[in-house]
């Protein structure tokens, strides 16, 4: 064990997702991990989300994804399903793959970029000072780093040390999940509603045939119980998860044997601030809410892949500290909308019939086809803006992976971000640019693209001439060659010109 310039605190996606930026941009890392293994006891997600795979894909991993999931229309609001069929995108659907899959492919991912892993040791403490932070182990040891990252889950140990409050709202519902057997066979497999809550059972081996989830014969059942009261604060045990059933399937099918079983409320909070210093945080450790929608994992890969890059350049000494300043202006708004949508579908997901008018109208209107586009960008990530100004509409938003033409023949403009490094894109054949005091650290390349421009919900938009592309895949600048700004946006993203 030793020493590194970035620590972090956790290897569950979040964790894992930044420690492969940080490797891929050159940087010592290591990750202290409580687990003693990857193995993730119970299910947690179940799938990734269009934005997901698309930054997947700009890393060059999306196949090992894709090789082993499941494609499915899977994003949806409060029961309404979005076929993202017709979206400018190379993932216009969700991938069912779980959890502890993804983990296992990140893990595996971040082993052949050779990051340490300290497993089955926690983070118990940190200071810091004007140079660093030092971080207590529960082994008694302590390492150094520069900065120390908490991607250390909801009830995150960093937060807390750092002071960063976590505010939000307590829980109106309560969830136990688990995997165990059944003795008998229910009469129907699938989600139920009723007064109390949303309520599942599944075999947890499936298959999407035509859209439709068919489940395995035979095997451990998934089960999802609303419970009855909330503010349990023990470990749930098989009795609680028994009764639970009882009250409301009228039997508990004879469980027994459980691999796991937790509890998950629809409580929503979010840290106040994603910094404090030299300890930041991200994932779960920075927001917690349902996991309707399924936005948990997605938000806490993209602020990895927001921050990454960043901090990157932050350690090499390319840009100022107060370029981490622009992680929380960027994904704390982003966080927050993750959450006010969690939360308004689990209100629509009551049964009463105030709620049920309520849903029966949201339902109407998502039939309409621009707040079913605009909400399906929602969900799925794709539509995701950070406010870099007024301008190109691609400003600020995700760069679409466009089939480019280059002098070495056809190229994925995805591919050009596999090293996570910026690009700018010079895509008027009767001009050069000239970035030589940013050469050694952004990529110029000249190409042609002949197809239309389109944006998730936005539709059409004209033709940009120029994009600066940033790491985590987001247009920081569009213009042309007598355009102003180019040398500022370099300037504020990538550092300073290089001395001639
Ligand atoms: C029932 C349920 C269903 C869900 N469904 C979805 C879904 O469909 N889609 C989706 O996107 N999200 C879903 N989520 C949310 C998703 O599981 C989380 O958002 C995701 O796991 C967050 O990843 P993370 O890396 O930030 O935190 P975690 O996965 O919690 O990982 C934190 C890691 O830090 C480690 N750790 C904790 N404390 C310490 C410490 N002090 N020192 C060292 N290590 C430490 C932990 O062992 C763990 O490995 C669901 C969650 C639940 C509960």
């Amino acid at each position: 064990m030793q020493d590194a310039d970035i620590l972090i605190a956790g290897a569950g996606p979040t964790g894992l997702m930044l420690a492969g930026e940080l490797a891929l941009a050159g940087v010592d890392v290591a990750i202290v991990e409580r687990r003693a293994n990857q193995d993730l006891a119970g299910s947690r997600a179940g799938g990734l989300h269009s934005r997901t795979l698309e930054v997947f894909d700009q890393r060059g991993i999306a196949d090992r994804f894709l090789a082993e999931g499941q494609k499915a229309q899977g994003a949806g609001f409060a029961g309404v399903h979005f076929d993202l069929s017709g979206f400018p995108t190379r993932h216009p659907y969700s991938l069912g793959l779980r959890q502890n899959h993804i983990e296992r492919i990140l893990a595996g991912w971040v082993d052949e970029l050779k990051v340490p892993i300290y497993r089955g040791i926690e983070v118990t403490d940190f200071a810091q000072d004007n140079t660093g932070v030092d971080v207590e182990l529960s082994d008694g040891r302590s390492l150094r780093a520069q900065y120390l990252v908490g991607c250390d889950g909801g009830r995150s140990l960093v937060r807390k040390a750092a002071g960063i409050a976590f505010p939000g709202s307590d829980p109106t519902t309560s969830n136990l999940i688990a995997e165990a057997e059944l003795a008998e066979t229910p009469p129907e497999w699938g989600i139920r509603r009723d007064a109390l809550g949303t309520h599942a059972l599944g075999r947890v081996e499936y298959e999407i045939r035509n859209g439709e989830i068919i489940y395995a014969d035979h095997g451990p059942v998934g089960v999802l119980v609303t419970e009855q009261h909330v503010g349990e604060t023990t470990e749930p045990t098989l009795s609680d998860l028994s009764a639970a059933l009882i009250t409301v399937y009228g039997t508990d099918y004879g469980i027994h044997s459980p691999t796991s079983i937790s509890r998950f409320t629809d409580a929503a909070r979010q840290a106040a601030s994603y910094r404090n210093g030299r300890a930041l945080i991200a994932g779960d450790a920075a927001h917690v809410h349902p996991p309707d929608g399924g936005q948990g994992l997605q938000t806490g890969v993209q602020d990895a892949m927001n921050l990454g890059w960043k901090l990157a350049q932050v350690v090499k000494g390319t840009s100022p500290e107060s370029l981490l300043d622009t992680y929380h202006a960027e994904r704390h708004p982003i966080g927050a909308r993750v959450l006010r949508n969690t939360m308004a579908s689990i209100v629509l997901r009551r049964e009463d019939e105030r709620t049920k008018a309520l849903r029966d109208t949201i339902a109407e209107l998502l039939g309409m086809d621009e707040p079913r586009q605009w909400l399906a960008a929602e969900m799925s990530g794709l539509g995701i803006h950070y406010n870099l100004g007024e301008g190109h509409p691609l400003l600020g938003r995700r760069m679409p992976d466009l089939d480019l033409v280059t002098a070495n023949g056809p190229l994925r403009l995805f591919a050009l971000l596999h090293n996570a490094r910026p690009v700018l894109i010079n895509l008027d054949a009767s001009g050069e640019f000239d970035i030589t005091p940013w050469a050694d650290r952004v990529q110029l390349i000249d190409a042609k693209y002949d197809g239309v421009w389109e944006l998730p919900a936005l539709g059409a938009v004209t033709a940009p001439t120029a994009v600066l592309v940033r790491p985590d895949g987001y247009v920081a600048w569009v213009g042309d060659r007598h355009s102003p700004g180019l040398a500022e946006a370099l300037t504020t993203w990538f550092g300073p010109p290089a001395a001639a």
